[in-house]
Protein backbone atom coordinates (compact mmCIF):
# COMPACT_ATOMS: atom_id res chain seq x y z
CA UNK A 1 0.00 0.00 0.00
CA UNK A 2 1.14 3.70 -0.88
CA UNK A 3 1.42 6.08 1.70
CA UNK A 4 2.35 9.43 2.22
CA UNK A 5 4.16 11.25 5.36
CA UNK A 6 2.84 14.56 6.32
CA UNK A 7 5.30 15.92 9.20
CA UNK A 8 8.61 14.16 8.59
CA UNK A 9 10.03 14.48 12.55
CA UNK A 10 10.10 12.20 15.08
CA UNK A 11 7.00 10.02 14.17
CA UNK A 12 7.40 10.36 10.37
CA UNK A 13 10.53 8.31 10.70
CA UNK A 14 9.36 6.06 12.63
CA UNK A 15 6.33 4.89 10.92
CA UNK A 16 8.99 4.81 7.89
CA UNK A 17 11.33 2.29 9.62
CA UNK A 18 8.99 -0.06 10.34
CA UNK A 19 6.48 0.70 7.02
CA UNK A 20 8.20 -2.03 4.68
CA UNK A 21 7.57 -4.54 6.98
CA UNK A 22 4.16 -3.57 7.20
CA UNK A 23 3.50 -3.63 3.69
CA UNK A 24 3.47 -0.08 3.08
CA UNK A 25 5.92 2.33 0.51
CA UNK A 26 6.39 5.56 1.46
CA UNK A 27 5.15 7.26 -1.86
CA UNK A 28 5.86 10.85 -0.46
CA UNK A 29 7.45 12.98 2.71
CA UNK A 30 6.00 16.37 3.12
CA UNK A 31 7.47 18.24 6.27
CA UNK A 32 6.30 22.30 7.53
CA UNK A 33 6.97 24.37 3.99
CA UNK A 34 6.83 21.69 1.01
CA UNK A 35 4.05 21.44 -1.42
CA UNK A 36 1.32 18.82 -0.48
CA UNK A 37 2.09 16.45 -3.40
CA UNK A 38 1.18 13.37 -2.15
CA UNK A 39 2.41 11.21 -4.73
CA UNK A 40 -0.68 8.91 -5.42
CA UNK A 41 -0.85 7.72 -2.25
CA UNK A 42 -3.75 5.88 -0.95
CA UNK A 43 -3.56 6.42 2.78
CA UNK A 44 -1.69 9.95 3.86
CA UNK A 45 -0.50 9.60 7.88
CA UNK A 46 -0.45 13.27 9.49
CA UNK A 47 1.83 13.23 12.38
CA UNK A 48 2.53 16.98 12.24
CA UNK A 49 1.32 20.07 13.91
CA UNK A 50 -1.85 21.53 14.31
CA UNK A 51 -1.30 24.80 12.45
CA UNK A 52 -2.99 24.12 8.98
CA UNK A 53 -4.84 20.81 9.92
CA UNK A 54 -8.06 22.03 8.19
CA UNK A 55 -6.19 22.83 4.68
CA UNK A 56 -3.77 19.30 5.03
CA UNK A 57 -6.81 16.98 5.48
CA UNK A 58 -9.01 18.83 2.51
CA UNK A 59 -5.66 18.79 0.34
CA UNK A 60 -5.48 14.88 1.41
CA UNK A 61 -9.01 14.12 0.89
CA UNK A 62 -9.05 15.90 -2.68
CA UNK A 63 -5.63 13.65 -3.35
CA UNK A 64 -7.86 10.64 -2.95
CA UNK A 65 -6.39 9.57 0.26
CA UNK A 66 -7.84 8.22 3.44
CA UNK A 67 -6.19 10.08 6.48
CA UNK A 68 -4.80 8.34 9.54
CA UNK A 69 -4.16 11.60 12.10
CA UNK A 70 -1.97 11.20 14.51
CA UNK A 71 -0.79 15.19 14.94
CA UNK A 72 -2.21 16.22 18.39
CA UNK A 73 -4.15 19.31 19.70
CA UNK A 74 -6.29 19.83 17.12
CA UNK A 75 -9.67 19.81 18.66
CA UNK A 76 -10.61 22.98 18.14
CA UNK A 77 -10.73 22.15 14.15
CA UNK A 78 -11.98 18.71 15.04
CA UNK A 79 -15.44 19.49 13.64
CA UNK A 80 -14.68 21.10 10.73
CA UNK A 81 -12.08 18.07 9.66
CA UNK A 82 -14.54 15.28 10.66
CA UNK A 83 -17.18 17.42 8.25
CA UNK A 84 -14.40 17.75 5.47
CA UNK A 85 -13.88 13.68 5.69
CA UNK A 86 -17.83 12.90 6.18
CA UNK A 87 -18.68 14.75 2.90
CA UNK A 88 -16.14 13.17 0.60
CA UNK A 89 -15.65 9.33 -0.09
CA UNK A 90 -12.47 8.98 1.93
CA UNK A 91 -11.93 8.09 5.82
CA UNK A 92 -10.34 9.22 8.47
CA UNK A 93 -9.09 7.47 11.72
CA UNK A 94 -7.62 9.65 14.45
CA UNK A 95 -5.86 9.13 17.93
CA UNK A 96 -3.97 11.33 19.94
CA UNK A 97 -1.96 7.98 21.35
CA UNK A 98 -1.73 5.29 18.45
CA UNK A 99 -0.39 2.33 20.32
CA UNK A 100 -2.30 -0.68 20.05
CA UNK A 101 -1.19 -1.80 23.83
CA UNK A 102 -2.19 1.71 25.45
CA UNK A 103 -5.49 0.99 24.15
CA UNK A 104 -5.52 -2.23 25.59
CA UNK A 105 -4.08 -1.13 29.02
CA UNK A 106 -7.41 1.66 29.13
CA UNK A 107 -9.36 -1.44 28.82
CA UNK A 108 -7.90 -3.51 31.36
CA UNK A 109 -8.16 -0.43 33.82
CA UNK A 110 -11.43 -0.06 33.42
CA UNK A 111 -12.57 -3.39 33.96
CA UNK A 112 -10.18 -2.89 37.35
CA UNK A 113 -11.57 -0.23 38.43
CA UNK A 114 -15.34 -2.14 37.92
CA UNK A 115 -13.46 -5.26 39.67
CA UNK A 116 -11.97 -2.85 42.87
CA UNK A 117 -15.25 -0.86 43.67
CA UNK A 118 -17.02 -2.75 45.57
CA UNK A 119 -13.65 -3.43 48.33
CA UNK A 120 -13.58 0.05 49.90
CA UNK A 121 -10.45 -1.41 51.79
CA UNK A 122 -8.30 -1.16 48.20
CA UNK A 123 -7.73 2.68 47.33
CA UNK A 124 -6.61 3.53 43.81
CA UNK A 125 -4.00 5.70 42.79
CA UNK A 126 -1.87 6.50 39.72
CA UNK A 127 1.11 8.36 38.53
CA UNK A 128 3.05 8.78 34.99
CA UNK A 129 6.09 9.75 33.85
CA UNK A 130 7.52 11.06 30.74
CA UNK A 131 11.45 11.93 29.16
CA UNK A 132 11.87 15.12 30.74
CA UNK A 133 11.36 17.35 27.46
CA UNK A 134 7.51 16.21 27.52
CA UNK A 135 5.81 19.52 28.16
CA UNK A 136 2.10 18.51 28.57
CA UNK A 137 1.21 17.17 32.26
CA UNK A 138 -0.33 14.97 33.19
CA UNK A 139 0.13 13.33 29.66
CA UNK A 140 -2.99 12.80 27.21
CA UNK A 141 -2.88 8.90 28.29
CA UNK A 142 -3.20 9.56 31.85
CA UNK A 143 -5.87 12.00 31.76
CA UNK A 144 -7.53 8.98 29.37
CA UNK A 145 -6.87 6.58 31.91
CA UNK A 146 -7.95 9.03 34.78
CA UNK A 147 -11.48 9.41 32.86
CA UNK A 148 -11.95 5.38 32.66
CA UNK A 149 -11.41 4.60 36.41
CA UNK A 150 -12.74 8.10 38.18
CA UNK A 151 -9.98 8.89 39.48
CA UNK A 152 -8.85 12.80 39.42
CA UNK A 153 -5.44 12.83 40.33
CA UNK A 154 -2.39 11.86 38.60
CA UNK A 155 0.99 13.24 39.53
CA UNK A 156 3.34 13.32 36.44
CA UNK A 157 7.24 12.62 36.84
CA UNK A 158 9.36 14.58 33.93
CA UNK A 159 12.83 12.60 33.98
CA UNK A 160 15.81 11.81 31.38
CA UNK A 161 14.44 10.24 28.45
CA UNK A 162 11.66 7.94 29.65
CA UNK A 163 9.25 7.61 26.65
CA UNK A 164 6.38 6.81 28.65
CA UNK A 165 4.84 4.60 32.06
CA UNK A 166 1.43 4.93 33.03
CA UNK A 167 0.84 3.30 36.49
CA UNK A 168 -2.71 2.73 38.28
CA UNK A 169 -2.14 0.82 41.86
CA UNK A 170 -4.90 -0.59 43.34
CA UNK A 171 -3.37 -0.36 47.76
CA UNK A 172 -4.83 -1.97 50.69
CA UNK A 173 -3.42 -2.68 54.21
CA UNK A 174 -2.40 -6.19 53.09
CA UNK A 175 -1.15 -5.73 49.62
CA UNK A 176 -0.38 -3.72 46.50
CA UNK A 177 -1.73 -4.68 43.01
CA UNK A 178 -0.10 -2.59 39.69
CA UNK A 179 -0.79 -2.12 36.26
CA UNK A 180 1.55 -0.74 34.55
CA UNK A 181 1.79 -0.24 30.77
CA UNK A 182 5.38 0.59 30.02
CA UNK A 183 6.63 2.19 26.44
CA UNK A 184 10.17 1.22 25.11
CA UNK A 185 10.19 3.96 22.55
CA UNK A 186 8.11 5.54 19.58
CA UNK A 187 7.71 2.23 17.79
CA UNK A 188 4.25 1.03 19.47
CA UNK A 189 3.08 4.09 18.27
CA UNK A 190 4.44 3.71 14.58
CA UNK A 191 3.07 0.02 14.66
CA UNK A 192 -0.18 1.42 15.38
CA UNK A 193 -0.53 3.94 12.84
CA UNK A 194 0.21 1.83 10.20
CA UNK A 195 -1.74 -1.11 11.27
CA UNK A 196 -4.63 2.35 11.41
CA UNK A 197 -3.48 2.59 7.60
CA UNK A 198 -4.10 -0.79 6.80
CA UNK A 199 -7.70 -0.23 8.64
CA UNK A 200 -8.88 2.90 7.18
CA UNK A 201 -7.54 2.15 3.49
CA UNK A 202 -11.17 2.39 1.60
CA UNK A 203 -13.11 3.24 4.42
CA UNK A 204 -15.47 5.93 4.52
CA UNK A 205 -16.63 7.33 7.58
CA UNK A 206 -14.19 9.62 10.55
CA UNK A 207 -13.44 6.64 12.96
CA UNK A 208 -11.12 6.49 16.41
CA UNK A 209 -8.65 4.38 17.37
CA UNK A 210 -11.41 2.82 19.54
CA UNK A 211 -13.72 1.98 16.66
CA UNK A 212 -10.23 -0.04 15.31
CA UNK A 213 -9.87 -1.88 18.89
CA UNK A 214 -13.72 -2.39 19.04
CA UNK A 215 -14.17 -4.60 15.73
CA UNK A 216 -10.86 -6.90 16.87
CA UNK A 217 -12.32 -7.44 19.57
CA UNK A 218 -15.34 -8.38 18.11
CA UNK A 219 -13.30 -10.47 15.71
CA UNK A 220 -12.48 -13.08 18.03
P1 LIG B 1 8.53 16.32 15.70
O1 LIG B 1 8.63 17.73 16.17
O2 LIG B 1 9.70 15.41 15.83
O3 LIG B 1 8.09 16.28 14.16
C1 LIG B 1 7.07 17.07 13.63
C2 LIG B 1 7.44 17.34 12.17
O4 LIG B 1 6.31 17.91 11.53
C3 LIG B 1 8.60 18.33 12.04
O5 LIG B 1 9.53 17.82 11.11
C4 LIG B 1 7.91 19.61 11.53
O6 LIG B 1 8.75 20.38 10.69
C5 LIG B 1 6.75 19.02 10.76
N1 LIG B 1 5.64 19.94 10.60
C6 LIG B 1 5.14 20.82 11.49
N2 LIG B 1 4.10 21.49 10.97
C7 LIG B 1 3.93 21.00 9.72
C8 LIG B 1 3.00 21.27 8.68
N3 LIG B 1 2.06 22.22 8.81
N4 LIG B 1 3.09 20.56 7.53
C9 LIG B 1 4.04 19.61 7.37
N5 LIG B 1 4.96 19.31 8.33
C10 LIG B 1 4.89 19.99 9.49
O7 LIG B 1 7.25 15.71 16.47
P2 LIG B 1 6.79 14.19 16.55
O8 LIG B 1 7.26 13.60 17.83
O9 LIG B 1 7.08 13.50 15.26
O10 LIG B 1 5.20 14.39 16.73
C11 LIG B 1 4.44 14.97 15.70
C12 LIG B 1 2.99 15.06 16.14
O11 LIG B 1 2.47 13.75 16.44
C13 LIG B 1 2.75 15.89 17.41
O12 LIG B 1 1.51 16.52 17.30
C14 LIG B 1 2.73 14.84 18.51
O13 LIG B 1 2.01 15.24 19.66
C15 LIG B 1 2.02 13.73 17.79
N6 LIG B 1 2.27 12.36 18.30
C16 LIG B 1 1.22 11.51 18.21
C17 LIG B 1 1.38 10.19 18.58
C18 LIG B 1 0.22 9.25 18.41
O14 LIG B 1 0.34 8.06 18.70
N7 LIG B 1 -0.94 9.76 17.94
C19 LIG B 1 2.61 9.74 19.06
C20 LIG B 1 3.67 10.63 19.13
C21 LIG B 1 3.49 11.96 18.73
Amino acid sequence: MKIALVGYGKMGRAIEQLAQGAGCTVVARIDRGAPLAFGGAEVCLDFASAEGILQRAESAVRAGCDLVIGTTGWERERPEVERIVQGSDRGAIAAANFSLGVHLFLRLAEQAALLFRPFAEYDVGMYELHHRHKRDAPSGTALAIAAKIGHPDCPAVRCGSIPGTHTVLYDSPVDTIELTHRARGRDGFAAGALQAARWIAGRPGFFTIDDLVEEALQCT
